[in-house]
Order: C-alpha cells, then sequence, then structure tokens
C-alpha cells in the first residue's frame, strides 16, 4: 500500500478515514515549523470510535487466537515495509536523531511479532473424574490506550499488540505533541484489520478525559505522567475500569568503587541522556562512591564534549531537541533555580536563544539532595552528579522519592552489585547494562511510578479477566 506519510493526517474510525472540522498544528521541534495540521476529534467522533470498537469486539474475540496473533505480526511488517518513512517522520515530529528512530521503529516491529507468539495458558487447578476446575482468560471488551510524546510508536504498540492478542478492541488517543507517526500507523492497518478493531483518534488532553470517563470502555493503558496517572485513575472508578499506568520515575544510578571509570562513564552517559534524556527509565541521579567521584565526573564531561546535540534530520547529530515548548519552558525554569541556588556546572546550563528547542547537555555537581534537580523528574538532559561513601546511605537516598521505575548499579564485584540492586524499590534494576527490555520481560512500575505490568505474559494477562470454571460431573 502507498502511503504518503508527510501530508493528509486523518484519523481512523471504523476502518475509514475521519477528518476533522478542528485541527491542532504539529511542529518539528529542532526548527519551530509547523509541520502538519493533525485531526482534533470531536466528541461525536470519540463517541464513534467507541461504538466501532464495540460492535467490532464480538467478531474479533471470537476468532480463533492465531488468527489475531497473524494479524498482529503483520502490522509488524506493515512497519518494517515502511520504516523509512515512519523513521523521516518520528524524527521530524518527535526530534530524535536517525538511530534513535530506528531502535524505535524497528524495536515496534519486533514486538509486534513477539507479543504475536504470546498466549495465556488455561490453568487446571483440580481435574478429577467428578471435578474440573480451571481459570481461563477472557477479553476485556474495548480498551483505551493513551501514548506519550517521548516514543510516540513503540509505546503505542506495546499497547496495541497485547490488547488486539488477547482478543480486545481499541481506541488509542497519541499524545497532542506527536500524533503523526500514530495517525499514519492507523491509517496504514486500516485494510489489514477488521473495521473497529483499531481506531486512532487525536485530539488534546480534553480527549483523554472523554476517554476516561467512557462507560463503554473497560480498560485504560496509559503511559505518561504521574500526575495524569493520578487523574486517570481517579476517572476510572466510574465503572471500575481496569488501569494500567505507566507513569514517571527518578531513577537512581549507584557507581559502585571498583568500575573502571573509563567504560562505565561512556555507559552512564548513554543511561542518562539517551533521547535527550526524555526518557521514563533514564538514569536522573548518578550516585558515585567517592574514591572516584571526580575521575568519573571528569571522564563523563569529557565524552559528553564529544558527542553532538542538534536538528536530528542531519548527518552527525547524536541527541536531538526537547520534543516541545512546554517541557523545554520546564527544562529552563529548573537550570534557573539550580543558578539561584548556586548549585556548580560541570557542563552545560546555559540555552540559547537559537531556533528550535535545544538545551544543552547538562551535568551538575554534587547538588544537595533536596534541590530540585535532584528531587524532581526532570525529562531532560540535566542530570546530577551525587557523591556517596557508604552503601547502606546511598541505597536510604537512592529509594527515598516517591517513584520507582527503574534503577542501576555499576560494579566488577557482581555479588557485591546484586546485593545493592537487590535492595532497591523499583519496578527493574539493571546490574551493568541498562534501558534492555524485552516482548517477554516484565516492565512496571513500584510506588508512583505505576500500576500494572507491560510486556511478558503478565502484561498480556492485563488485557483480560480471569474466568474460573468449576464443572462438577458427579
Ligand atoms: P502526560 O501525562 O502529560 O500526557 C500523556 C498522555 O495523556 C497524552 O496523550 C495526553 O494528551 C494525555 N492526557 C493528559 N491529561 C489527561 C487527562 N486528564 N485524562 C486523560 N488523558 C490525559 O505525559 P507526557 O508529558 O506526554 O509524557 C512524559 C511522562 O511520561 C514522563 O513523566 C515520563 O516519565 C512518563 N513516561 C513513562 C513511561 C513508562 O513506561 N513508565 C514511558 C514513557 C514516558
Amino acid at each position: 500500500m502507498s502511503i504518503d506519510f508527510f501530508s493528509n493526517y486523518t484519523m481512523s474510525i471504523d476502518g475509514a478515514a475521519a477528518a476533522s472540522a478542528a485541527t491542532f498544528e504539529a511542529f518539528n521541534p529542532a526548527t519551530e515549523e509547523v509541520i502538519a495540521a493533525a485531526p482534533d476529534a470531536s466528541r461525536e467522533q470519540l463517541e464513534a470510535a467507541v461504538a466501532a470498537a464495540k460492535r467490532a469486539f464480538p467478531a474479533w474475540s471470537a476468532r480463533p487466537i492465531a488468527e489475531r496473533q497473524a494479524l498482529v505480526a503483520r502490522i509488524g511488517d506493515l512497519i518494517e515495509a515502511h520504516a523509512e518513512d515512519f523513521m523521516r517522520l518520528l524524527t521530524r515530529e518527535q526530534g530524535k536523531p536517525r538511530k534513535g528512530a530506528e531502535w524505535e521503529i524497528f524495536g515496534s516491529a519486533i514486538w509486534c511479532r513477539e507479543i504475536a507468539k504470546q498466549e495465556l495458558p488455561v490453568h487446571i487447578s483440580e481435574e478429577s473424574q467428578t471435578r474440573r476446575v480451571e481459570t481461563r482468560r477472557e477479553p476485556l471488551g474495548v480498551i483505551a490506550g493513551i501514548t506519550p510524546w517521548n516514543f510516540p510508536v513503540l509505546l503505542a504498540i506495546w499497547k496495541i499488540a497485547p490488547a488486539l492478542v488477547a482478543g480486545n478492541t481499541m481506541v488509542l488517543k497519541p499524545s497532542p505533541y506527536t500524533p503523526l507517526c500514530t495517525l499514519k500507523l492507523g491509517e496504514l492497518v486500516r485494510e489489514l484489520l477488521p473495521p473497529g478493531v483499531l481506531n486512532i483518534v487525536s485530539g488534546g488532553n480534553e480527549l483523554g478525559v472523554w476517554m476516561t470517563t467512557h462507560s463503554d470502555i473497560r480498560k485504560i493503558s496509559f503511559t505518561g505522567s504521574t500526575e495524569t496517572g493520578r487523574k486517570i485513575m481517579a476517572a476510572a472508578s466510574g465503572n471500575i475500569k481496569r488501569i494500567t499506568l505507566e507513569l514517571g520515575g527518578n531513577d537512581p544510578a549507584i557507581v559502585l568503587p571498583d568500575v573502571d571509570v573509563k567504560e562505565t562513564a561512556e555507559k552512564l552517559f548513554w543511561a542518562a541522556f539517551q533521547n535527550s534524556a526524555q526518557f521514563c527509565v533514564a538514569a536522573k541521579r548518578l550516585y558515585i562512591h567517592a574514591d572516584i567521584y571526580d575521575d568519573l565526573a571528569a571522564e563523563l564531561v569529557a565524552y559528553a564534549k564529544t558527542v553532538k546535540v542538534g536538528d536530528g534530520s542531519l548527518q552527525g547529530t547524536d541527541l536531538g531537541p526537547i520534543q516541545n515548548r512546554m517541557q523545554f519552558e520546564k527544562l529552563k525554569n529548573l537550570l534557573a533555580d539550580a543558578k539561584t541556588n548556586g548549585l556548580r556546572f560541570l557542563l552545560g546550563g546555559d540555552v540559547t536563544d537559537a531556533k528550535g528547542f535545544f538545551v544543552p547537555v547538562t551535568i551538575i555537581d554534587n547538588p544537595p539532595e533536596n534541590s530540585r534537580v535532584v528531587a524532581e523528574e526532570a525529562f531532560g538532559p540535566i542530570l546530577p552528579l551525587l557523591k556517596f561513601d557508604d552503601i547502606d546511605g546511598v541505597i536510604a537516598r537512592a529509594n527515598d522519592t516517591e517513584y520507582g521505575l527503574a534503577a542501576s548499579v555499576w560494579g566488577k564485584d557482581i555479588k557485591a552489585a546484586r546485593r545493592v540492586a537487590e535492595r532497591i524499590d523499583a519496578g527493574t534494576v539493571w546490574v551493568n547494562e541498562v534501558h534492555t527490555f524485552s516482548p517477554h520481560v516484565a516492565f512496571g512500575g513500584h510506588k508512583q511510578s505505576g500500576l500494572g505490568i507491560e510486556n511478558a505474559l503478565e502484561g498480556l494477562a492485563e488485557y483480560t479477566n480471569a474466568k474460573t470454571l468449576v464443572v462438577n460431573a458427579a
């Protein structure tokens, strides 16, 4: 199928294109230019999308799972077949450079194919000549997916693939900051899936509110900020919607004194700054043992100076801009606060007036634990380095947050590093690596970083109800 990725953005409702009287603008964050007009869904259009998903549910859920799996795998094939266009559009609307766009788009294709291999087993807890007790998993109905702007395609696929494989239908809304790739994804699968199985609607936050309060929607799968997650949790109570919430994080990285400083510095740099640190699991507080603090700080700064920040569409760019003005202003405010409070910058800190939402790689030297750059999730390239000299103390500091998304521990003595990792209260703790995800590995946040799991069979199960069948044949 031939699709023009760079114009004519429409929603997908009931298997057809849906334009809208109202539109909103999408920007290229590297140039601040308007790149497209995206449909701003009316309430009637959301109603039509939910009604279409509801109509499609009986037939879709009744289809053999093998057929649903095959179609979800085909979504992966279609993404891969259009990877070049997806990557170019992703860079244009999100800002990320080529390498990051490749990771996201090819990752999305892999996710579709791998999730398509998953199936939830029937659990038989008793089986005799006279009695059988089994628990099986049944789809929920219409699912609402709501996604953020940092990984718009991959995070949509993390929801679409398991929801559809499990037998649900869906209405998905991308972030108003990055609607374009998701709208094209909808267009791409219009002819592949039966009408109504996957509806893509775009609009502002109010559209999200309509979704979370809709009585025909049975579950919300949300990725975004903790603040919005809290609102969604409240809104979902109306008809006791199931919810999966993947929220914010303030991930600690703990660097033990026996690391190879130079080698680890480079890995830590990317742990913190990948995707210009607009990453829920970016290392956001870097705790470094006092014995190596100065050396590691120097290596990090030296490495950071080799990294090129710029327009993601230009060759040689390593880190792109901040995705939108709201986040850009937030980061400028955080930098101003750091300056007002006399924090010491080892690198960066100054935003220029040039076009584009560019924040330089900024590294701050051992700020107080209660400073905003430590306590808040920056969601941008501002990294505090923090000194420690006792393990119990650093673990307490690492855990002293309402977040609990992920963490990492770095050290040559694996047993010692593992002991530290086991004491961190987070959904994922990496030792000597970071940001490795798999469709077959559970991912989810502790504390206010979220509720529920994505990926693995646990993630698939979140798109189902358990149904226990007790049959007495005596
Ligand atoms: P956000 O919460 O502002 O918005 C996310 C989505 O929610 C958007 O589509 C938005 O339109 C919608 N929305 C906003 N208000 C709503 C409401 N009241 N009801 C329903 N929907 C509403 O988040 P963001 O700024 O787009 O994303 C950044 C945040 O996402 C960061 O905190 C980051 O850590 C988090 N994040 C978490 C994960 C994870 O897997 N845990 C992954 C990526 C990003």
